[in-house]
């Protein structure tokens, strides 16, 4: 079981790495190869098929609404960095939630030993 100095760390860490966290974006980037419609096309080759591509698809979901987007192959490597920086965050904010509700349980507990001690004290007290 962790500290509640401990946990308060891992918080103040956890908010300092999302205000360095880079532009991001939800989602998945997938890469694709195309066939055309050209029956004669290199694409179509029966010995050597060189597909069409790569093409960038970036599909996500925002409000409820599934999403596709087509990338540039020139921004596929930005956009790849900002879905990992997506998924740190998404990360980050999970790790601060398990941290929070165990800090909140560890600071009641520790309260609750508080009364307790201070109701002992008091009746100490009274007896003599
Ligand atoms: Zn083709």
């Amino acid at each position: 079981m962790q500290t509640i100095n401990a946990l308060e760390k891992q918080i103040a860490n956890i908010k300092n790495q999302l205000l360095n966290l880079g532009d991001m974006h939800p989602g998945s980037l997938t890469k694709q190869f195309n066939i055309c419609g050209n029956p004669n096309c290199r694409c179509k080759d029966p010995d050597d098929p060189q597909k069409h591509g790569p093409y960038y698809n970036l599909s996500f979901v925002l409000k409820g609404k599934s999403t596709s987007r087509f990338i540039r192959s020139e921004y596929a490597s930005e956009i790849k960095k900002q879905v990992a920086n997506y998924k740190k965050f998404k990360s980050l904010i999970e790790d601060w939630k398990t941290a929070a509700a165990e800090l909140a349980k560890l600071k009641i507990d520790m309260m609750k030993m508080q009364e307790k001690k201070s109701a002992k004290q008091k009746m100490a007290k009274d007896q003599k």
